[in-house]
């Protein structure tokens, strides 16, 4: 385990086997259709290809990225959110399934999701990988979440600290010195 981590909370293997069901979940869901991934970066880009690879060839998935303004070396958001990176092609009419690495206070996805409707998407869907509920400030629906957590600062699997520890395999509580100041 990293020195900096102070508790395993999801091991490789307990990822792996939850994204396997979250890919076969979403499998049977989009059967038959058409549906655009679109992967908020930077943090869920290691959930992003894990699960893309877990949806059968019953659906047919294309990829998109976008990148919005979130937190900088602090642990609290700052409510502003800007898209750094918008997505390379329209949504119009698609199914769109948000992979995001996890919901927090809501507020980015909130301002994402309303934002990908807006765009005449013909659904607008989120997979998280992990949601703390006790820190919500703005209402969003997760149609499939990994893990539900407590309000931990977490690390690993994509999720960083001023862009550390992203390459961790697996989700790890970080130690509050790394933080406090
Ligand atoms: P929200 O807008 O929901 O407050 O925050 C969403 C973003 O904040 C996530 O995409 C993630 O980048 C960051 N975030 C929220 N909680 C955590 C956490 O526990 N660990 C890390 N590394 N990032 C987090």
């Amino acid at each position: 385990m990293h020195q900096d981590v102070k508790e395993i909370l999801y091991t490789q293997e307990q990822l792996a086997a939850r994204v396997t069901e979250l890919g076969r979940d979403i499998s049977r869901d989009y059967k038959g259709e058409s549906v655009v991934l679109v992967g908020v970066l930077k943090g869920a880009i290691v959930f992003f290809t894990d699960l893309a690879r877990a949806i059968d060839d019953t659906v047919n998935v294309s990829f998109d990225f976008i990148s919005c303004s979130s937190y900088g070396n602090s642990t609290t958001s700052t409510g502003v959110i800007r898209i750094l990176k918008d997505l390379d092609r329209s949504v119009e009419g698609k199914h769109v399934l948000v992979v995001e690495d996890i919901v927090d206070t809501g507020t980015t996805l909130h301002y994402l999701l309303d934002n990908l409707r807006a765009r005449g998407a013909k659904s607008v869907c989120l997979a998280a990988l992990l949601n703390k509920p006790d820190r919500r400030k703005m209402d969003v629906h997760v149609d499939y979440v990994g893990f539900v957590i407590p309000d931990y600062f977490v690390v690993g699997y994509g999720l960083d600290f001023a862009e550390r520890y992203r390459h961790l395999p697996y989700i790890g509580i970080l130690k509050e010195e790394m933080y406090q100041d």
